[in-house]
């Protein structure tokens, strides 16, 4: 696949490569040739590559798993008869089981737990913590590595204020973020994630801080939209 570029120039030193849209577009020095400037996007036409397939299959993704809008499918995940987790809808049923567990497109919870809403409710949510501390945690960690930058500790909590990340007093690198996030599709979980490390740079919601996390998620503006559809999820329990 060949990439288009669009060059645009600025009074920094860097070069900055921008992928929104499915657009690539390269912000170099002023006193920068062309040719150096082709010669670093084809150093990086990997990178393009893989960020314009996550966009595409992003915006197609949002088509097809749209649970919104669905009255009965949003009540029977308040009274947990069915369950979100990483952006699929799962039946919650009452199983011979000790432990909640997942078998294929099901959540099975104890029988006896099962019957009475409250203790269904419980299990459920011991379990959503526990795949949180096992896979969001991992996730959180994984993205610290990608870029050499890890955490100082990883909180997964209930939130009670709106939103699923703390944003203020990130200077001291402590990710805290609630522990439902485990139950959004992928891209939106990154995207927290990578707003999270954007803040240990910039604490504010300020054009620089946005800059920081353009860098990571080009496209994050339709993740954030993608994001508010899901707030509902809060409010279960
Ligand atoms: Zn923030």
């Amino acid at each position: 696949m060949e990439i288009c570029a669009v060059i645009k120039r600025h009074h920094k030193n860097s070069v900055d490569i921008l992928v929104k849209n499915g657009e690539v577009v390269v912000c170099a020095p002023y006193g920068l040739d062309e040719e150096s400037i082709v010669k670093i996007v084809k150093g990086n036409a990997d990178y393009c590559r893989k960020k314009i397939d996550i966009q595409q299959n992003s915006s197609n993704n949002c088509k097809s798993t749209c649970v919104f809008g669905n009255v009965s499918l949003a009540a029977e995940m308040f009274s947990c008869k069915k369950v979100l987790l990483a952006g699929v809808v799962f039946e919650v049923v009452p199983g011979d089981v000790a432990k909640t567990a997942l078998s294929a497109s099901k959540l099975i919870v104890n029988e006896k737990c099962f019957d009475d809403t409250i203790r269904r409710k419980k299990a459920v949510v011991s379990f959503l913590k526990e795949i949180a501390n096992q896979c969001l945690r991992k996730e959180i960690s994984q993205f610290g590595t990608n870029i050499a930058l890890c955490p100082a500790a990883i909180n997964l909590t209930k939130l009670k204020s709106a939103g699923w990340i703390r944003c203020k007093d990130m200077a001291n690198r402590v990710v805290t973020m609630d522990y439902r996030v485990i139950q959004l599709p992928f891209e939106l979980r990154n995207y927290l994630i990578a707003h999270v490390f954007s803040h240990f740079f910039q604490p504010g919601h300020d054009v620089e801080f946005f800059r920081v996390l353009s860098n990571y998620l080009p496209n994050f503006d339709a993740l954030q939209t993608r994001l508010d559809a899901y707030s509902f999820l809060k409010e279960i329990e």
